[in-house]
């Protein structure tokens, strides 16, 4: 659904990714993990296109993604993202945070949006806070109506950056939960995080990256028990 072909990524004479080869497959949940610098974020950025790629082809249902020519409004609402930073509209209530990209970007019928939204919300355990404004949800609660705000735009492929990482650690537990349901529900995504418990749990793909390399490519149990390359077998040991 989702695939990198060979793909590099510079900034400046920085090369980032190198060559990568990837394909996501619908319903598939990848775990990408890696120390930091490695090249995670700006992997789930290209695939968003927040970052242009030099080489290579990104493509989502076979559709280029990196084309210059590419319908980037189009192609964006298909790829949700959601970050470390809960980038909330902080005048905005939760409600509207979640109808204002549906309404203004696809012309939905305000009504229309507002009952998808009370929706999404009911789903993050949040119909109680649709009236919230950010400063007032806690950061667990903020993340969980970025998730909804996401969904609204009902993408293919969900990417999340390290989204528990700047929580309470009490608060980690519900957003990896809403993050759970929308992995039985079939969601397509693409998932970097520190959480192993998760990584094991949730994913049914591991990736390692490793200087703008996957080094390692398996699923949770080959990946955690026996994996192949000696990269992984010393980040496993620095990890767990
Ligand atoms: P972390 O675990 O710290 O989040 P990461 O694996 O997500 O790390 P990236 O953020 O993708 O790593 O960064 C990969 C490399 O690209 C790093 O060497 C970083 O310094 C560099 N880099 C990232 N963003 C930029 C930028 N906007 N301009 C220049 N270099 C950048
Ligand atoms: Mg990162």
């Amino acid at each position: 659904l989702l695939e990198f072909d060979g793909v590099d990524k510079y900034y400046g004479e920085t090369h980032v990714l190198k060559d990568i080869d990837l394909d996501i497959e619908a319903q598939e949940v990848c775990v990408v993990i890696g120390p930091s610098g490695s090249g995670k974020s700006t992997l789930l950025r290209c695939a968003n296109r927040l970052e242009e790629i030099q080489n290579g082809e990104i493509r989502l249902d076979g559709q280029s993604l990196s084309a210059p020519n590419a319908d980037i409004n189009y192609l964006r609402q298909q790829v949700g993202m959601v970050f470390q930073s809960f980038n909330l509209f902080p005048h905005k209530t939760a409600l509207e945070n979640i109808t204002l990209a549906p309404t203004k970007v696809r012309g939905v019928k305000k009504k229309q949006a507002q009952q998808r939204a009370h929706d999404l919300l009911a789903d993050v355990g949040l119909d109680a806070q649709a009236d919230s404004y950010p400063n007032q949800l806690s950061g667990g609660q903020q993340q969980r109506v970025a998730i909804a705000r996401a969904l609204a735009m009902d993408p293919k492929v969900m990417l999340f950056d390290e989204v528990t990482s700047a929580l309470d650690p009490e608060l980690v537990g519900e957003v990896l939960g809403v993050m759970r349901d929308l992995a039985e529900g079939g969601m397509t995504m693409m998932v970097v995080t520190h959480e192993m418990d998760f990584a094991r749990e949730v994913g049914d793909r591991i990736i390692l990256m490793a200087d703008g390399h996957i080094v390692e490519d398996a699923p949770p149990e080959k990946f955690f028990n026996d994996p192949d390359s000696e990269r992984a077998k010393t980040f496993l040991s620095k990890m767990l």
